[in-house]
């Protein structure tokens, strides 16, 4: 498959980059963490470590918090940590694979023009049983629903997809 240019980066910064001296993992993240942050550090300090360059550095502190704002720390040689990047890598391909195989379901194209629709950007509505409350109509229930809005530029036909299931725009096949 080809390289998709829409690719989100998985770091915040490059973690082979020896004048990085902390990484963000912005996903691939291990499951369960919600974050995950590494520092990478030397001896000295005031308490004994310091965060430096990475090409300065002897280990790594990673710092994981899950969804309910645990938090753990784990220290980590340098070989270690590269070998959590790769895992974090291969996480973040592997939902890269997920996510092409549903956008090649979708086709985005007019069905009645066969023009590409064009991305409108999300509109969000309100869904509920409506019910008159006094003089007005009032909604029990109220939920409001995100969709991502799709139109042909020719016949102006709409397209909506809910939230949460693909990420959009969907790249153009
Ligand atoms: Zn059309």
């Amino acid at each position: 498959m080809a390289e998709d240019s829409s690719a989100r980066p998985v770091f915040d910064s490059d973690p082979a980059d020896p004048l990085t001296d902390r990484v963000k993992v912005l996903r691939g993240a291990p499951e369960g963490t919600r974050d995950v942050r590494v520092r990478f550090r030397a001896g000295g300090g005031l308490l004994g470590r310091r965060t430096v360059r990475r090409d300065q550095a002897d280990s790594a502190l990673l710092t994981y918090v899950g969804g309910d704002e645990y938090k753990q720390e784990e220290v980590l040689t340098l070989a270690g940590v590269d070998e959590f990047f790769a895992e974090v890598r291969a996480r973040a391909a592997e939902e890269d694979a997920v996510e092409a195989a549903k956008n090649a379901c979708v086709h985005l194209r007019c069905r009645y023009c066969d023009v590409r629709a064009e991305y409108l950007g999300t509109r969000t509505w309100v869904v509920g049983e409506p019910t008159m409350t006094g003089t007005a109509l009032r909604s029990l229930s109220e939920e409001a629903v995100t969709q991502h809005v799709y139109r042909c530029p020719r016949c102006g036909l709409l397209e909506l997809f809910a939230e949460g299931f693909l990420r959009h725009p969907v790249p153009e096949a």
